[in-house]
Protein backbone atom coordinates (compact mmCIF):
# COMPACT_ATOMS: atom_id res chain seq x y z
CA UNK A 1 0.00 0.00 0.00
CA UNK A 2 1.42 2.92 -1.35
CA UNK A 3 0.29 6.57 0.54
CA UNK A 4 0.30 9.38 -1.81
CA UNK A 5 1.68 11.78 0.90
CA UNK A 6 4.33 13.01 3.14
CA UNK A 7 2.64 13.42 6.16
CA UNK A 8 1.48 10.97 8.73
CA UNK A 9 -1.51 10.19 10.67
CA UNK A 10 -1.57 8.91 14.14
CA UNK A 11 -5.20 8.11 15.20
CA UNK A 12 -6.34 7.42 18.79
CA UNK A 13 -7.95 3.84 19.22
CA UNK A 14 -11.16 3.89 21.90
CA UNK A 15 -14.57 2.69 21.91
CA UNK A 16 -15.22 3.65 18.26
CA UNK A 17 -12.61 1.74 16.57
CA UNK A 18 -11.37 -0.90 19.13
CA UNK A 19 -12.58 -3.73 16.66
CA UNK A 20 -10.23 -4.91 14.11
CA UNK A 21 -12.51 -4.30 11.43
CA UNK A 22 -12.58 -0.72 12.01
CA UNK A 23 -8.79 -1.14 13.22
CA UNK A 24 -8.25 -2.25 9.79
CA UNK A 25 -10.73 0.16 8.03
CA UNK A 26 -8.37 3.08 9.40
CA UNK A 27 -5.38 2.23 8.51
CA UNK A 28 -6.75 1.45 4.83
CA UNK A 29 -8.26 5.31 5.30
CA UNK A 30 -4.78 6.30 5.79
CA UNK A 31 -3.85 5.93 9.65
CA UNK A 32 -0.29 5.35 9.65
CA UNK A 33 0.44 4.67 13.37
CA UNK A 34 -2.14 4.20 16.41
CA UNK A 35 -2.30 5.57 19.62
CA UNK A 36 -3.33 3.62 22.66
CA UNK A 37 -4.17 6.04 25.39
CA UNK A 38 -3.30 4.61 29.11
CA UNK A 39 -5.89 6.95 30.55
CA UNK A 40 -8.28 4.98 29.65
CA UNK A 41 -7.60 1.73 28.26
CA UNK A 42 -6.43 -1.46 30.92
CA UNK A 43 -3.39 -3.76 30.41
CA UNK A 44 -6.24 -6.20 29.17
CA UNK A 45 -7.22 -3.78 27.05
CA UNK A 46 -4.04 -2.75 25.39
CA UNK A 47 -2.76 -6.09 24.51
CA UNK A 48 -5.73 -6.88 23.32
CA UNK A 49 -5.65 -3.48 20.91
CA UNK A 50 -1.34 -4.74 20.03
CA UNK A 51 -3.09 -7.80 19.17
CA UNK A 52 -5.65 -6.56 16.61
CA UNK A 53 -2.95 -4.03 15.29
CA UNK A 54 -0.49 -6.83 14.80
CA UNK A 55 -3.20 -8.86 13.17
CA UNK A 56 -4.10 -6.03 10.55
CA UNK A 57 -0.40 -5.29 9.73
CA UNK A 58 -0.11 -9.05 8.89
CA UNK A 59 -2.91 -8.87 6.56
CA UNK A 60 -1.75 -5.31 4.71
CA UNK A 61 1.80 -6.09 4.89
CA UNK A 62 2.83 -2.73 5.68
CA UNK A 63 5.17 -1.90 9.25
CA UNK A 64 2.47 -0.05 11.58
CA UNK A 65 3.45 1.73 15.11
CA UNK A 66 1.90 1.40 17.73
CA UNK A 67 2.02 4.47 20.51
CA UNK A 68 1.62 3.82 24.35
CA UNK A 69 0.61 7.51 26.08
CA UNK A 70 1.02 7.25 29.61
CA UNK A 71 -1.24 9.52 31.41
CA UNK A 72 1.25 11.07 33.57
CA UNK A 73 0.84 13.40 36.22
CA UNK A 74 -2.93 14.38 35.27
CA UNK A 75 -4.24 16.48 38.86
CA UNK A 76 -7.91 15.96 39.86
CA UNK A 77 -9.88 17.16 42.43
CA UNK A 78 -11.71 15.05 44.93
CA UNK A 79 -15.15 14.78 45.17
CA UNK A 80 -18.14 16.65 46.39
CA UNK A 81 -20.77 15.87 48.94
CA UNK A 82 -23.35 16.75 45.98
CA UNK A 83 -21.20 16.47 42.82
CA UNK A 84 -21.13 19.56 42.01
CA UNK A 85 -21.23 23.32 43.32
CA UNK A 86 -21.51 26.64 42.00
CA UNK A 87 -18.66 29.73 42.98
CA UNK A 88 -19.21 33.10 42.41
CA UNK A 89 -15.92 35.32 41.07
CA UNK A 90 -14.66 36.76 44.51
CA UNK A 91 -14.84 34.39 46.71
CA UNK A 92 -13.01 32.53 48.86
CA UNK A 93 -12.22 28.52 47.67
CA UNK A 94 -9.85 26.14 49.53
CA UNK A 95 -7.83 22.62 48.26
CA UNK A 96 -6.62 20.86 51.17
CA UNK A 97 -5.66 17.26 52.40
CA UNK A 98 -9.07 16.80 54.33
CA UNK A 99 -10.79 13.84 52.45
CA UNK A 100 -14.37 14.93 53.62
CA UNK A 101 -16.78 15.30 50.74
CA UNK A 102 -15.92 18.79 49.14
CA UNK A 103 -18.76 21.87 49.18
CA UNK A 104 -19.00 25.76 48.36
CA UNK A 105 -16.16 26.64 50.65
CA UNK A 106 -13.19 23.99 50.14
CA UNK A 107 -12.86 20.37 48.09
CA UNK A 108 -10.25 17.68 48.87
CA UNK A 109 -6.82 17.50 46.34
CA UNK A 110 -5.52 14.34 46.75
CA UNK A 111 -1.62 14.87 45.65
CA UNK A 112 -0.12 16.40 48.95
CA UNK A 113 3.76 17.30 46.65
CA UNK A 114 0.99 19.91 44.68
CA UNK A 115 -0.32 21.22 48.51
CA UNK A 116 3.50 22.10 48.99
CA UNK A 117 4.52 22.96 45.65
CA UNK A 118 1.74 26.27 45.06
CA UNK A 119 3.23 29.37 46.29
CA UNK A 120 0.68 32.36 46.20
CA UNK A 121 0.15 34.36 43.35
CA UNK A 122 0.14 31.25 41.32
CA UNK A 123 -2.54 30.19 39.53
CA UNK A 124 -4.52 27.03 39.62
CA UNK A 125 -6.85 26.30 36.05
CA UNK A 126 -9.72 23.38 36.59
CA UNK A 127 -11.64 21.40 34.10
CA UNK A 128 -9.27 22.86 31.04
CA UNK A 129 -9.46 26.54 32.47
CA UNK A 130 -13.27 26.73 32.92
CA UNK A 131 -12.55 27.88 36.61
CA UNK A 132 -9.54 30.05 37.07
CA UNK A 133 -8.63 29.88 40.70
CA UNK A 134 -5.60 32.13 42.09
CA UNK A 135 -3.43 30.76 45.25
CA UNK A 136 -3.50 33.84 47.95
CA UNK A 137 -2.36 31.43 50.76
CA UNK A 138 -0.21 27.80 51.50
CA UNK A 139 0.70 26.37 54.57
CA UNK A 140 1.86 22.85 52.73
CA UNK A 141 -1.55 21.32 54.23
CA UNK A 142 -4.19 23.86 52.37
CA UNK A 143 -4.40 26.19 49.18
CA UNK A 144 -6.88 29.30 49.90
CA UNK A 145 -7.62 30.81 46.58
CA UNK A 146 -9.47 33.39 45.65
CA UNK A 147 -12.42 32.20 42.49
CA UNK A 148 -11.11 34.80 39.65
CA UNK A 149 -13.21 33.19 37.04
CA UNK A 150 -15.65 30.40 36.58
CA UNK A 151 -18.59 29.35 38.28
CA UNK A 152 -18.96 25.98 39.09
CA UNK A 153 -16.44 22.76 40.04
CA UNK A 154 -17.83 19.18 40.16
CA UNK A 155 -16.18 15.83 40.79
CA UNK A 156 -12.75 14.90 40.11
CA UNK A 157 -11.87 17.59 37.67
CA UNK A 158 -8.36 18.40 36.11
CA UNK A 159 -5.94 21.22 37.98
CA UNK A 160 -3.65 22.40 35.71
CA UNK A 161 -0.95 24.73 37.54
CA UNK A 162 0.78 26.75 34.73
CA UNK A 163 2.73 28.77 37.48
CA UNK A 164 4.51 25.52 39.87
CA UNK A 165 6.99 23.96 39.10
CA UNK A 166 6.44 20.49 40.42
CA UNK A 167 9.29 18.69 42.55
CA UNK A 168 7.42 15.24 41.48
CA UNK A 169 8.70 13.01 39.08
CA UNK A 170 6.84 12.66 35.29
CA UNK A 171 6.06 9.09 36.36
CA UNK A 172 3.68 8.09 38.81
CA UNK A 173 2.70 4.56 40.08
CA UNK A 174 0.24 4.00 37.62
CA UNK A 175 2.24 5.26 34.70
CA UNK A 176 5.18 3.06 36.20
CA UNK A 177 3.16 -0.03 35.96
CA UNK A 178 1.51 0.88 32.81
CA UNK A 179 5.30 1.36 31.09
CA UNK A 180 5.89 -2.14 32.77
CA UNK A 181 2.90 -3.98 30.97
CA UNK A 182 3.54 -1.87 27.95
CA UNK A 183 7.00 -3.26 27.84
CA UNK A 184 5.84 -6.83 28.36
CA UNK A 185 4.06 -6.91 25.11
CA UNK A 186 7.49 -6.12 23.42
CA UNK A 187 5.18 -4.94 20.44
CA UNK A 188 4.98 -1.28 21.50
CA UNK A 189 7.58 1.53 19.32
CA UNK A 190 6.51 4.75 20.89
CA UNK A 191 5.85 5.68 24.39
CA UNK A 192 4.73 8.78 25.13
CA UNK A 193 5.25 11.48 28.59
CA UNK A 194 2.60 13.62 29.58
CA UNK A 195 3.80 16.52 31.30
CA UNK A 196 6.97 16.44 30.66
CA UNK A 197 8.84 19.67 32.65
CA UNK A 198 12.86 18.61 32.69
CA UNK A 199 15.05 16.74 31.23
CA UNK A 200 15.71 15.26 34.26
CA UNK A 201 11.74 13.86 33.72
CA UNK A 202 13.31 11.55 30.28
CA UNK A 203 16.14 9.89 32.29
CA UNK A 204 14.32 7.82 34.80
CA UNK A 205 12.08 6.12 31.44
CA UNK A 206 15.24 6.03 29.66
CA UNK A 207 16.38 3.57 31.94
CA UNK A 208 13.22 1.49 32.23
CA UNK A 209 12.83 1.04 28.99
CA UNK A 210 16.33 0.63 27.68
CA UNK A 211 16.11 1.66 24.10
CA UNK A 212 13.12 -1.01 23.83
CA UNK A 213 10.46 1.91 22.64
CA UNK A 214 11.07 5.67 21.51
CA UNK A 215 10.31 7.87 24.14
CA UNK A 216 8.37 11.09 22.37
CA UNK A 217 7.95 13.80 25.15
CA UNK A 218 4.52 15.72 25.02
CA UNK A 219 4.82 19.40 25.30
CA UNK A 220 1.65 20.84 27.31
CA UNK A 221 3.98 23.07 30.04
CA UNK A 222 5.26 26.14 30.09
CA UNK A 223 8.32 24.74 32.13
CA UNK A 224 9.19 22.41 29.21
CA UNK A 225 9.12 25.32 26.70
CA UNK A 226 11.52 26.70 28.95
CA UNK A 227 14.28 24.06 28.62
CA UNK A 228 13.14 22.83 25.02
CA UNK A 229 16.40 22.28 23.47
CA UNK A 230 17.20 19.84 26.49
CA UNK A 231 14.70 18.01 26.19
CA UNK A 232 14.22 17.67 22.87
CA UNK A 233 18.06 16.67 22.88
CA UNK A 234 17.37 13.55 24.86
CA UNK A 235 13.69 12.74 23.17
CA UNK A 236 13.49 10.84 20.12
CA UNK A 237 10.22 12.70 19.34
CA UNK A 238 7.87 15.28 20.40
CA UNK A 239 4.26 15.60 20.76
CA UNK A 240 2.79 19.57 20.46
CA UNK A 241 0.25 18.13 23.04
CA UNK A 242 -2.24 21.65 22.45
CA UNK A 243 -5.11 20.30 24.63
CA UNK A 244 -3.27 21.20 27.95
CA UNK A 245 -0.56 23.42 26.27
CA UNK A 246 -3.68 25.80 25.37
CA UNK A 247 -4.79 25.67 29.32
CA UNK A 248 -1.21 26.03 30.82
CA UNK A 249 -0.96 29.01 28.09
CA UNK A 250 -2.50 31.35 26.98
CA UNK A 251 -4.20 29.97 23.66
CA UNK A 252 -3.31 32.63 21.43
CA UNK A 253 0.49 30.99 22.41
CA UNK A 254 -0.18 27.65 21.06
CA UNK A 255 0.13 28.31 16.96
CA UNK A 256 3.54 29.98 17.37
CA UNK A 257 4.93 27.38 20.00
CA UNK A 258 3.55 24.88 17.27
CA UNK A 259 5.99 26.53 14.74
CA UNK A 260 8.82 26.77 17.40
CA UNK A 261 8.65 23.07 17.80
CA UNK A 262 7.86 21.92 14.60
CA UNK A 263 11.05 23.86 13.30
CA UNK A 264 13.64 22.90 16.28
CA UNK A 265 12.60 19.14 15.82
CA UNK A 266 13.23 19.47 12.27
CA UNK A 267 16.66 20.87 13.25
CA UNK A 268 17.51 17.96 14.88
CA UNK A 269 15.96 15.63 12.95
CA UNK A 270 13.19 14.33 15.43
CA UNK A 271 9.75 13.51 14.47
CA UNK A 272 6.91 15.89 15.88
CA UNK A 273 3.24 15.37 16.41
CA UNK A 274 0.84 17.91 16.16
CA UNK A 275 -1.90 16.94 18.13
CA UNK A 276 -5.47 17.74 19.50
CA UNK A 277 -8.70 18.79 18.63
CA UNK A 278 -7.65 19.08 14.81
CA UNK A 279 -11.17 17.94 13.36
CA UNK A 280 -12.97 18.30 16.56
CA UNK A 281 -16.35 18.73 15.14
CA UNK A 282 -16.05 15.59 13.06
CA UNK A 283 -16.86 14.12 16.46
CA UNK A 284 -20.42 14.46 15.94
CA UNK A 285 -20.54 15.48 12.08
CA UNK A 286 -19.39 13.59 8.99
CA UNK A 287 -17.52 16.73 7.42
CA UNK A 288 -14.95 18.97 9.34
CA UNK A 289 -15.33 23.08 9.86
CA UNK A 290 -13.41 24.99 6.97
CA UNK A 291 -10.94 26.44 10.30
CA UNK A 292 -10.37 22.68 11.29
CA UNK A 293 -8.98 21.91 7.13
CA UNK A 294 -6.83 24.99 8.21
CA UNK A 295 -5.47 23.99 11.41
CA UNK A 296 -4.75 20.74 9.41
CA UNK A 297 -3.57 21.93 6.56
CA UNK A 298 -1.04 24.39 8.38
CA UNK A 299 0.59 21.68 10.49
CA UNK A 300 1.32 20.19 7.03
CA UNK A 301 2.89 23.23 5.38
CA UNK A 302 4.98 23.51 8.60
CA UNK A 303 6.44 20.59 7.62
CA UNK A 304 5.01 18.47 11.07
CA UNK A 305 5.82 14.66 11.07
CA UNK A 306 2.47 13.46 11.55
CA UNK A 307 -1.04 15.21 13.08
CA UNK A 308 -2.81 12.84 15.43
CA UNK A 309 -6.74 12.31 15.81
CA UNK A 310 -7.95 12.06 19.46
CA UNK A 311 -11.57 11.39 20.23
CA UNK A 312 -12.48 11.84 16.76
CA UNK A 313 -11.16 8.00 15.85
CA UNK A 314 -11.93 7.20 19.52
CA UNK A 315 -14.79 8.11 20.58
CA UNK A 316 -16.55 9.86 17.68
CA UNK A 317 -19.45 9.13 15.71
CA UNK A 318 -17.21 9.17 12.14
CA UNK A 319 -13.70 7.53 12.63
CA UNK A 320 -13.05 6.15 9.26
CA UNK A 321 -14.68 9.94 7.74
CA UNK A 322 -11.85 11.64 10.29
CA UNK A 323 -8.88 9.69 9.34
CA UNK A 324 -9.88 10.11 5.34
CA UNK A 325 -10.79 13.91 5.53
CA UNK A 326 -6.96 14.02 7.50
CA UNK A 327 -5.74 12.37 4.40
CA UNK A 328 -7.25 14.05 1.58
CA UNK A 329 -6.12 17.46 3.23
CA UNK A 330 -2.40 16.52 3.90
CA UNK A 331 -1.98 15.35 -0.09
CA UNK A 332 -3.93 18.41 -0.95
CA UNK A 333 -1.35 20.57 0.27
CA UNK A 334 1.04 18.32 -0.74
CA UNK A 335 0.50 18.97 -4.03
CA UNK A 336 -0.13 22.71 -3.50
CA UNK A 337 2.61 25.19 -5.71
CA UNK A 338 3.71 26.86 -2.59
CA UNK A 339 4.60 23.48 -0.45
CA UNK A 340 7.79 22.81 -1.76
CA UNK A 341 8.81 26.38 -1.39
CA UNK A 342 7.53 26.46 1.98
CA UNK A 343 9.29 23.35 3.30
CA UNK A 344 12.46 24.29 1.58
CA UNK A 345 12.75 27.40 3.51
CA UNK A 346 12.43 25.48 6.14
CA UNK A 347 15.62 23.74 6.08
CA UNK A 348 18.53 23.43 8.54
CA UNK A 349 22.41 22.99 7.47
CA UNK A 350 23.60 18.80 7.85
CA UNK A 351 25.33 18.29 10.65
CA UNK A 352 29.03 17.22 9.97
CA UNK A 353 28.23 13.70 9.97
CA UNK A 354 28.61 10.79 6.85
CA UNK A 355 24.67 10.64 7.31
CA UNK A 356 23.78 14.02 6.87
CA UNK A 357 26.00 14.79 4.01
CA UNK A 358 24.52 11.64 2.31
CA UNK A 359 21.31 12.36 3.13
CA UNK A 360 21.87 15.98 1.31
CA UNK A 361 23.67 14.68 -1.67
CA UNK A 362 21.32 12.18 -2.19
CA UNK A 363 18.73 14.72 -2.18
CA UNK A 364 20.38 17.33 -4.58
CA UNK A 365 21.10 13.90 -6.87
CA UNK A 366 17.45 12.56 -6.81
CA UNK A 367 16.13 16.30 -7.58
CA UNK A 368 18.83 17.04 -10.52
CA UNK A 369 18.63 13.35 -12.15
CA UNK A 370 15.02 13.49 -11.72
CA UNK A 371 15.03 10.17 -9.91
CA UNK A 372 12.02 8.52 -8.99
CA UNK A 373 13.04 7.38 -5.76
CA UNK A 374 15.74 7.62 -2.98
CA UNK A 375 16.11 4.03 -1.09
CA UNK A 376 18.34 4.10 2.39
CA UNK A 377 19.69 1.38 4.28
CA UNK A 378 19.00 1.96 7.47
CA UNK A 379 19.06 -0.65 10.82
CA UNK A 380 18.41 1.49 13.86
CA UNK A 381 16.23 4.05 11.92
CA UNK A 382 18.72 7.19 12.15
CA UNK A 383 19.70 7.65 8.33
CA UNK A 384 16.00 7.12 7.86
CA UNK A 385 15.52 10.28 9.71
CA UNK A 386 18.05 12.07 8.48
CA UNK A 387 17.08 11.66 5.41
CA UNK A 388 13.77 12.59 6.30
CA UNK A 389 15.69 15.61 8.02
CA UNK A 390 16.36 16.92 4.57
CA UNK A 391 12.22 16.76 3.30
CA UNK A 392 13.06 15.77 -0.54
CA UNK A 393 10.14 15.94 -2.33
CA UNK A 394 10.95 12.44 -4.39
CA UNK A 395 9.44 9.63 -2.28
CA UNK A 396 11.73 7.86 0.45
CA UNK A 397 11.99 4.21 0.75
CA UNK A 398 13.95 3.08 4.26
CA UNK A 399 14.60 -0.02 4.21
CA UNK A 400 15.18 -2.26 7.37
CA UNK A 401 15.75 -5.61 8.27
CA UNK A 402 14.63 -4.55 11.69
CA UNK A 403 10.65 -4.51 11.69
CA UNK A 404 10.93 -2.33 15.00
CA UNK A 405 12.78 -0.09 13.18
CA UNK A 406 10.25 0.01 9.87
CA UNK A 407 7.56 0.14 12.69
CA UNK A 408 8.90 3.33 14.41
CA UNK A 409 9.55 5.26 11.03
CA UNK A 410 6.30 5.16 10.51
CA UNK A 411 5.30 8.42 11.97
CA UNK A 412 8.10 9.75 10.20
CA UNK A 413 7.32 12.78 7.55
CA UNK A 414 7.91 10.95 4.21
CA UNK A 415 9.38 7.73 4.75
CA UNK A 416 8.14 4.86 3.35
CA UNK A 417 9.67 1.68 4.95
CA UNK A 418 9.95 -1.96 4.34
CA UNK A 419 11.69 -4.85 5.78
CA UNK A 420 13.87 -6.61 3.92
CA UNK A 421 17.43 -8.84 5.11
CA UNK A 422 20.39 -7.68 4.78
CA UNK A 423 21.85 -7.61 1.50
CA UNK A 424 24.15 -10.01 0.69
CA UNK A 425 26.94 -7.81 -1.44
CA UNK A 426 27.04 -5.03 -3.68
CA UNK A 427 24.84 -6.48 -6.12
CA UNK A 428 22.44 -7.90 -4.69
CA UNK A 429 21.95 -4.15 -2.22
CA UNK A 430 21.30 -2.57 -5.97
CA UNK A 431 18.44 -5.83 -6.85
CA UNK A 432 17.06 -5.90 -3.54
CA UNK A 433 16.14 -1.73 -3.71
CA UNK A 434 15.09 -1.57 -7.64
CA UNK A 435 12.82 -4.72 -7.39
CA UNK A 436 11.34 -3.32 -3.87
CA UNK A 437 10.78 0.42 -5.77
CA UNK A 438 9.16 -1.53 -8.26
CA UNK A 439 6.86 -4.00 -6.06
CA UNK A 440 6.09 -1.24 -4.19
CA UNK A 441 4.77 1.06 -6.76
CA UNK A 442 7.66 3.79 -6.89
CA UNK A 443 9.01 2.82 -10.06
CA UNK A 444 9.46 0.70 -12.97
CA UNK A 445 12.03 -0.67 -15.17
CA UNK A 446 14.04 2.24 -16.83
CA UNK A 447 13.51 4.77 -14.07
CA UNK A 448 16.55 5.73 -11.90
CA UNK A 449 16.92 5.57 -8.52
CA UNK A 450 19.70 6.38 -5.57
CA UNK A 451 20.46 4.46 -3.01
CA UNK A 452 22.54 5.46 0.62
CA UNK A 453 24.06 2.28 2.55
CA UNK A 454 26.83 1.61 4.92
CA UNK A 455 29.66 -0.80 3.57
CA UNK A 456 30.65 -3.09 4.95
CA UNK A 457 26.95 -4.18 5.14
CA UNK A 458 25.01 -4.09 7.82
CA UNK A 459 27.30 -2.44 9.66
CA UNK A 460 24.77 0.45 11.98
CA UNK A 461 25.83 3.80 11.69
CA UNK A 462 28.03 3.21 8.75
CA UNK A 463 26.94 4.92 5.98
CA UNK A 464 29.31 5.65 3.54
CA UNK A 465 28.06 5.34 0.01
CA UNK A 466 25.82 6.40 -2.74
CA UNK A 467 25.14 4.80 -6.18
CA UNK A 468 22.90 5.81 -8.93
CA UNK A 469 21.14 2.76 -9.85
CA UNK A 470 18.83 2.13 -13.22
CA UNK A 471 15.93 -0.44 -12.89
CA UNK A 472 16.73 -3.08 -15.26
CA UNK A 473 13.58 -4.18 -17.97
CA UNK A 474 12.85 -7.12 -15.81
CA UNK A 475 12.07 -4.59 -12.55
CA UNK A 476 13.31 -6.91 -10.64
CA UNK A 477 17.68 -5.96 -10.58
CA UNK A 478 19.30 -2.84 -11.46
CA UNK A 479 22.61 -1.88 -13.05
P1 LIG B 1 -3.99 14.12 26.03
O1 LIG B 1 -2.73 14.77 25.33
O2 LIG B 1 -5.01 13.90 24.96
O3 LIG B 1 -3.46 12.85 26.59
O4 LIG B 1 -4.36 15.11 27.08
C1 LIG B 1 -2.82 15.61 24.24
C2 LIG B 1 -3.00 17.06 24.63
O5 LIG B 1 -2.95 17.44 25.80
O6 LIG B 1 -3.18 17.84 23.69
MN1 LIG C 1 -2.52 16.26 27.50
Amino acid sequence: MKRNRKAKILATLGPASGEEEMIQKLHEAGADLFRINMSHASHDLMRTLIARIRSVEARCGRPIGILADLQGPKLRVGKFANTKVTLTPGQTFTLDNNEAPGDETRVFLPHPEILEAVKPGDRLLIDDGKLHLKAEKADGKSIVCTVVAGTSISDRKGVSLPDTLLGVGVLTDKDRADLDAVLATNEVDWVALSFVQRPEDLAEVRKISQGRVGLMSKIEKPQAIDRIDEIIELSDALMVARGDLGVEMPLEAVPGLQKQLIRACRRAGKPVVVATQMLESMISAPVPTRAEVSDVATAVFEGADAVMLSAESASGAYPVEAVSTMASIASKVEQDPHYPGIIYAQRTPPEATGADAISLAAHQIAETLNLAAIVCYTSSGNTGLRAARERPQVPVIALSPVIQTARRLSVVWGLHSVVTGDAADLDDMVNRACRIVVTEGFGKPGDRIIISAGVPLGTPGATNMLRIAYIGPDGQTGF
